[in-house]
């Protein structure tokens, strides 16, 4: 994977008419980005309050997927899931209304062979297709700090470059499908060591060790990880358990990666029994339950001390 050089490879053209599906908790911030730069952006969510919100942060808003795409040089998606970005672009209304030649930028954490799939259906009708799937959360979506994954071929990632860096910094992955990919590879990682960090720190906890103490620790040892060094003090540690990221969204996306190493013969054994764990607990907590809240429930299975 590398990082695309801008000097040499962006164009000064910056797609005219852009649509936005998806105003969640990153569609919002990045669609509003696009407002911030200048750009004129249709925003389209299925949620009344999420088109409200973008309205009040200056977006043009759409009633429907395909009035939102009509005219529209590039269609960006920031959909939960495969499922959902499919049934937006299958839609015979949203395939009618779609112009040949425009490029649509999957942004969601999709599934790549899905991707492969779909970018195919929509060569067929002259819509070109590129995933953009990226990671750094709510806070790095505000300040367009993200890392952005790119799968697709050269000269249709050069098109759409100017928008693509109004959300943080391009990396290269290979061609369609290939973003989507390390992107869930990335979160299988992620989910994995939070959950193990947070086994540790609360074995830790239990010896009598202070968490704060331990991550600092941690954070000058060869421990750390995004976990300690981000989620555990930012979002553990206060007891807030509001990263922005849902913790069905974090399970989705390491099915996909526990999928994709046993499709490949190259099977993640620790992955798995991670998404085992993960699993239950989205069973036995709420539906919106963010992904940081791993480590309370966690602590809450604890068990009486075996003796330390
Ligand atoms: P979210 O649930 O907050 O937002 C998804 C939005 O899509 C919602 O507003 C929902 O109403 C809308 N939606 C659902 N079906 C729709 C449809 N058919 N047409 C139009 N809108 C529809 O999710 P999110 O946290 O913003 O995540 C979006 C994607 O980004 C997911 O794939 C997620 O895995 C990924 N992601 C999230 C984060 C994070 O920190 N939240 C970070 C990186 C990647």
């Amino acid at each position: 994977m590398s990082e695309t050089d801008t000097s040499e490879t962006a164009t000064s053209e910056t797609p005219g008419a852009v649509t936005f599906v998806g105003l969640g908790k990153m569609g919002l911030p990045m669609a509003t980005r696009l407002v911030g730069a200048g750009i004129r952006t249709v925003g389209f969510d299925v949620g009344p309050a999420a088109r409200k919100a973008f309205a009040a942060a200056g977006g043009a808003v759409a009633d429907s997927a395909p009035a939102a795409v009509a005219g529209a040089t590039a269609v960006i998606l920031m959909l939960p899931d495969s499922g959902i970005v499919e049934s937006v672009l299958d839609d015979p209304a949203v395939a009618a209304a779609l112009e040949p030649g425009v490029t649509v930028i999957d942004m969601s954490s999709s599934e790549p062979a899905r991707t492969r799939a779909l970018a195919e259906r929509l060569a067929a009708r002259g819509v070109v297709m590129i995933d953009a799937p990226v990671s750094g959360g709510v806070a790095r979506a505000v300040t367009g700090e993200l890392a952005v994954m790119v799968g697709g071929e050269d000269a249709d990632v050069r098109r759409v470059q100017p928008l693509l860096e109004r959300f943080g910094r391009i990396y290269r992955s290979g061609g369609v499908g290939s973003g989507h990919a390390v992107k869930a590879l990335n979160n299988l990682m992620s989910a994995t060591h939070l959950l193990v960090t947070s086994e540790a720190i609360l074995a830790g906890e239990r010896f009598g060790l202070d968490p704060a103490q331990v991550l600092e620790i941690v954070n000058a040892s060869s421990g750390r990880s995004g976990s300690t060094e981000n989620k555990w003090p930012r979002f553990v540690l206060p007891g807030t358990y509001d990263s922005g990221f849902g913790l069905r969204l974090m399970l989705k996306d390491m099915r996909i990666a526990v999928g994709l190493a046993e499709q490949v013969g190259m099977p993640s054994r620790l992955g798995a029994d991670a998404l085992a764990l993960w699993a239950r607990a989205a069973e036995e907590l709420p539906a919106d339950a963010d992904h940081t809240e791993i480590a309370r429930w966690l602590r809450k299975r604890a068990e009486p001390p075996a003796g330390v």
